[in-house]
This record gives structure tokens, C-alpha cells and sequence, in this order.
């Protein structure tokens, strides 16, 4: 077979020349004839031809097989130079590489690497006053001693037994099936790169790769919220060829024992006395913010249990714009033992308190007289108080009384 020398004769070099000869002599060609330089139809052709001749005779694989059986072995069983056919934007490519710009863009860029999240919890006091944590993260970066290429420049190759893709399809004959396979290049452990071990870099000794430890500060700004993330960006991980991704903190608030956060605002469950919540008096609340309200409740005024009040400005602080939310108070109110005063005493309060509200029944009516006792839940709950296997219907529990309500016939 007569060796077919037509890319070669394009670039205009010696078919035993070297990867160098050919790059130099395909930029000067190039230049000649890029549409950009050289507007003729001539020139358009001539530049795709030199473009498919570089883009065969640099990489060693396709070289050697046009080198062997020359074009029509390129065109992958797609039948004739129809291999090459869809060339359309390839030549700019290879030539903005050369030259920088001027070619067609494409979103091939870099990839980026993963991101590193970790929680980090915080507790009300810590979201209201702010916090700067200094937190110590192992990285990798790229080694300082050959920038990440692993060995000196220019000694890093492409992996010939991959075609630097860092992978290899295999086929396997399974039963009557011929499945291919991707597999991690076994000579280059997947990087794509040959670096011969006397020019390997001597401080990551070509892993390209080192560790190293970071101190960050992450600093919690007052009133920021659960969720709410602090982001370091490009911090995660350096490696080869990627755009490293960010480090992200993410906040946990953790639950407070007093105090319950809706957005900026707190709420709070105060407990008063009774004589408080009808005579006033005050209490006391020990804020996130590290000091003590002493609230008033003035006299006259009277709080009943369940309600709620609001003390203003009294809530978290509010990220960016400024203020502060509300304290929202919901009050407990305590009342006195039983037998807490005499009935001489008692009677004293129906002087002060609203009369009493007496009930009023149709005359009608058929009236039970009943007794509260107290309620004992091994007695009285619904699941206790009736036995294994008991078939009583509803209206027998109704009468039940798990109130703990007694009634007696009149
Ligand atoms: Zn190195
Ligand atoms: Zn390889």
C-alpha cells in the first residue's frame, strides 16, 4: 500500500515530523487562510482542509491510523470523509485555542468541583448578638510547587493509551451480547496524563494535588436565621482542570427552653401569679440579648390566662435593615392551693370580685345535682376505665363520666 502523504503535504511538513513541527506549521497556515484574514472561498476551503489535517496528525492515535490506512480509516464505518463532515465550527475552535478569541464561543468550560456544606449551629443568644467562629478546614489546593501539572512544564504528556480521556471502552462477549465497557485508563489511574518520573514534580511527586489547612472565620450577623446560609465561595476543594466549588455553612438554631423565634419575632409563655393578673405587680424575663425585662403589669389591668401582650423591640434583630421584631408574650396564670384562705377571708372577696354568676335552669327541666372529685387518669381516662373485652356501647361510656363528673338522681 502506497502511504497516503495528503495532510502532511497540506501543513507542509515531513511525514516523520514532530508533534511541535506540525503545531508550528499548522499556526502559520492557519493564519494565512482563517476567514477572518483572508475573506475568498479559497481561502474558507483551504483553512477547513488544514484544520482537519491538524486535527488528525496531533492526536497520535488518529495519526497512526492514517498513517497506516490513510483517510478513509478516520471516518469511523461512517462511510467515506463523511466522518469529517460536521465540522462546521471546529476549525474556529482549534484556532481560538491557538490564538485566543476571535473563534465561536461555546459553554464548554471548565466544570466545577463539588461544594462543602456543613451545619452550623447556633443558639437564639448567638443569632442576636452575633458570633464570629473560627473553624479549621482541610482542603485540597493544587501544589504550589508545579501549580497543579504535576512536573515540570512541558513534561506532562497526554496519555498515548487513552488519548489522555483518562478512560478506555472495552468490549466483552456476554452470551451472545458484545457489551462495551467504560473503564479508568490502567496507565494513567484516570488523569488522561503521562509525566515521565525523573521530571514528576518533587513536592506532590506528580499527585499534582497537596493538602492543606484553612482557618476560616464564619461569622453569624445578628438576627440571621435558621437556614440562612454563609458562603465561601471556591473554597471547597482545588483540583486539575475544575473551578473549585464554594464552602456553605448552613445555620441550625438550636431550641431555646424560654423562648420560641417566629421570623424576627420571640415569644415568650409568662407565668404570673393570680393576685398579679387581677391586682398587678410585675415579672421578670431573661432576654437572649443577655439582660433581664422587668415587666410591669399595672394595677387595674387585668390578665387572663392565655392572653397574649406584646413588649415592642423586644424580638430578634432584623439582618440588613436594622430594628429589632416584637416580644409576644402569652401568659400563664397561676392560681392558689386549695384552702389558700379561710372562709371569713373568702367572703371578703365577694365584695371585691364581680358577683358570682348563679346558674338558671327551665323550670321544666330535669336537674341532677352533681359532685366534681378529682380526676385520676389510671381511673378515669378513656383506655383505663373500661376492661378487656367489655362490649359496653357508647352510650354507656358517655354516662361513664370520665369527667369525673358523679351524678345522682334527684
Ligand atoms: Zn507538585
Ligand atoms: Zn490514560
Amino acid at each position: 500500500m502506497v502511504r497516503e502523504t495528503k495532510f502532511y503535504d497540506l501543513l507542509g511538513v515531513a511525514v516523520d515530523a514532530n508533534d511541535t513541527q506540525i503545531k508550528k506549521a499548522y499556526r502559520k497556515q492557519a493564519l494565512k487562510y482563517h476567514p477572518d484574514k483572508n475573506p475568498s472561498s479559497e481561502a474558507a476551503e483551504k483553512f477547513k482542509e488544514l484544520t482537519v489535517a491538524y486535527e488528525v496528525l496531533s492526536d497520535s492515535e488518529k495519526r497512526n491510523i492514517y498513517d497506516q490506512v490513510g483517510e478513509e480509516g478516520l471516518s469511523g464505518g461512517g462511510g467515506g470523509a463523511g466522518g469529517f463532515g460536521g465540522f462546521g465550527g471546529f476549525g474556529d475552535d482549534i484556532f481560538s485555542q491557538f490564538f485566543g478569541g476571535g473563534g465561536a464561543q461555546r459553554p464548554r468550560g471548565p466544570q466545577r468541583g463539588k461544594d462543602i456544606r456543613h451545619e452550623m449551629a447556633a443558639t437564639l443568644e448567638e443569632l442576636y448578638k452575633g458570633r464570629t467562629a473560627k473553624l479549621a478546614l482541610n482542603k485540597q489546593v493544587l501544589c504550589s510547587g508545579c501549580n497543579g501539572r504535576g512536573g515540570k512544564e512541558g513534561a506532562v504528556k497526554k496519555c498515548v493509551s487513552c488519548n489522555g480521556q483518562g478512560m478506555k471502552f472495552v468490549t466483552r462477549q456476554m452470551g451472545p451480547m458484545i457489551q462495551r465497557f467504560q473503564v479508568e485508563c490502567d496507565a494513567c489511574h484516570g488523569t488522561g496524563t503521562i509525566i515521565d518520573p525523573k521530571d514528576r514534580c518533587k513536592v506532590c511527586n506528580g499527585k499534582k494535588v497537596a493538602n492543606e489547612r484553612k482557618i476560616l472565620e464564619v461569622h453569624i450577623e445578628p438576627g440571621m436565621k435558621d437556614g440562612q446560609k454563609i458562603v465561601f465561595q471556591g473554597e471547597a476543594d482545588q483540583a486539575p482542570d475544575i473551578i473549585p466549588g464554594d464552602v456553605v455553612f448552613a445555620i441550625t438554631q438550636r431550641p431555646h427552653k424560654h423562648f420560641e423565634r417566629k421570623g424576627d419575632n420571640l415569644h415568650y409563655l409568662a407565668e404570673v401569679d393570680l393576685l398579679t393578673a387581677v391586682a398587678g405587680g410585675e415579672f421578670a424575663v431573661e432576654h437572649v440579648s443577655g439582660e433581664w425585662l422587668k415587666v410591669g403589669i399595672v394595677a387595674g389591668e387585668v390578665i387572663s390566662p392565655g392572653m397574649t401582650k406584646v413588649i415592642e423591640g423586644k424580638g430578634m434583630p432584623i439582618q440588613k435593615y436594622g430594628g429589632y421584631g416584637n416580644l409576644i408574650i402569652t401568659f400563664k396564670v397561676n392560681f392558689p392551693q386549695n384552702h389558700f384562705a379561710d372562709e371569713e377571708s373568702l367572703k371578703k372577696l365577694e365584695q371585691i370580685l364581680p358577683p358570682r354568676n348563679v346558674p338558671t335552669f327551665p323550670k321544666s327541666a330535669d336537674v341532677e345535682e352533681c359532685v366534681l372529685s378529682d380526676f385520676d387518669p389510671s381511673r378515669h381516662s378513656a383506655s383505663q376505665s373500661y376492661g378487656r373485652g367489655s362490649n359496653y356501647d357508647s352510650d354507656d361510656e358517655e354516662k361513664g363520666g370520665a369527667e369525673g363528673v358523679q351524678c345522682a338522681s334527684q
